[in-house]
């Protein structure tokens, strides 16, 4: 077994740490390239057509699913106040909170599989051509063709509600493994969208397992692995082509004088490993990339820090994995990431749920937005980096500071209440 160390013992403790990854800068080859992000946005594209179609939502963005970069400069203030720092950079939180369709940053890599999927099997039938208008997916004979085939993925929400709302939607029988104490009204929703939601004891792994388990007896069942999927990963990693835009459109420059940081939750790795992925492409060393986990659950920065990567779960060290970040509650990290981000992620935080909670506050009340737990643990990094690593880095006080929003915008308004008077 491994050695425990100081800093191992501080993990043990549910003590908040920051971790400078000691990797950072180093030469590795890459399992993925600017031009498979590139191919992944060409696909979205697309689907451009399809999608404004059956989600009218999307049509002020022509069928394109992105979010707004916005400004916080109320929360930035409130921030500076409450956690005592000295920053002079500006502060955006990307709101991926509040993406279309599924309301969560899986609405990036979840609805991405699920259409890579049904092009595949569209193409290979010989009904569908590159350069048709996608618009024709809506035709019967396609929702019957699809109809052949089953999705299944496990999950502890949002990714379930992205694959289960997309594969329904184009007609795939899917099914959704969920851990039995996934939040009930994520499963009504599904049902209601006609998906089947299969409860399982246990948590979000042994969800997995179990799903990943009867997917394998049908060959005509896709499996969605949240645990290695190189699909989802790149689904995720559009939205740094996108987010370059963004910043284009606003006039905003990057540079290692003034650089752009992003603070993003990690759960199992997929989603911040590709958004972090496509920045580290298109920024190089003027992008400074940092994950965020709870106290309870660092399982990426366990099998960082160890080396041991997805070899490796928080409860080998005896922590509980209990956490109110809904999307943040992962054991074991993903079996792609922590190798693909060695050499470019710089550096990690833990936080403390209570700590979400101030957060969540701090942000409704400043800024009249709503987000989930999960998803203001990005402030929090925010907060302990300008305290501890600014000092060595003072360029860290600067430049364009983006906390990603991950999930909200669905959460019932019972839940949003009771989230809040907790924070209270
Ligand atoms: C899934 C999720 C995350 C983390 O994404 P991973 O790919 O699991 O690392 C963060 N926040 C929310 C709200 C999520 O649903």
């Amino acid at each position: 077994m491994i050695q425990i160390d100081d800093f191992l013992t501080d993990l043990q403790n549910y003590q908040e740490v920051q971790w400078r990854n000691p990797n950072f800068g180093i030469e590795k080859p890459a399992a993925f390239t600017l031009a498979d992000v590139e191919d992944a946005a060409a696909r979205l594209e697309r689907f451009a057509p399809y999608i404004a179609k059956v989600f009218p939502e999307t049509q002020a963005t022509n069928g394109i699913i992105e979010s707004e970069l916005k400004q916080v400069p109320k929360m930035l203030t409130a921030l500076k106040d409450s956690d005592e720092l000295d920053f002079g950079g500006k502060l955006y939180l990307k709101c991926d909170s509040h993406l279309p369709i599924s309301g969560s940053i899986k609405a990036r890599g979840g609805i991405y599989e699920v259409l890579k999927l049904a092009e595949t099997i569209a193409l290979d039938s010989g009904t569908l051509k590159l350069t048709d208008n996608y618009e024709k997916l809506t035709d019967q004979a396609f929702q019957e063709l699809f109809a052949f085939y089953e999705i299944a993925v496990g999950s502890t929400g949002n990714l379930g509600l992205s694959i289960g709302i997309m594969g329904a939607k184009l007609g795939f029988q899917t099914t959704v493994h969920m851990s039995k104490d996934a939040k009930q009204w994520k499963k009504d929703l599904l049902r209601k969208r006609g998906v089947s939601v299969i409860e399982h004891p246990g948590d979000f792994s042994e969800a997995v397992a179990a799903g990943r388990k009867t997917s394998d007896t049908n060959p005509n069942c896709h499996f969605v692995d949240d645990e290695a999927s190189r699909d989802l990963f790149l689904g995720y990693s559009v939205a740094a082509l996108r987010l370059k835009q963004q910043l284009i459109d606003r006039g905003i420059v990057v540079s290692t004088e003034e650089p752009l940081v992003v603070y993003l939750p990690c759960g199992v790795g997929g989603s911040p490993g590709g958004v972090a992925f496509g920045l580290h492409q298109l920024f190089n060393e003027a992008v400074k990339l940092i994950f965020v986990e709870p106290t309870h659950a660092p399982c990426m920065l366990l099998g960082m820090y160890t080396q041991l990567n997805d070899k490796i779960a928080v409860s080998d060290i005896g922590l509980d994995g209990k956490t109110a970040a809904d999307g943040l509650a992962v054991g074991r990290p993903s079996r792609l990431v922590g190798e693909v981000v060695e050499p470019f992620l710089y550096g990690e935080t833990t936080v403390a749920d209570h700590r979400l909670y101030h957060y969540l506050c701090l942000l409704k009340d400043q800024e009249d937005i709503f987000v989930e737990p999960s998803s203001t643990a990005g402030f929090a990094a925010f907060s302990d980096v300008n305290r501890t690593w600014s000092h060595e880095n003072p360029q860290l006080r600067k430049g364009t500071h983006i906390v990603w929003g991950t999930g909200g915008k669905m959460v019932p308004e019972s839940e949003r209440i009771r989230a809040y008077q907790l924070g209270k």
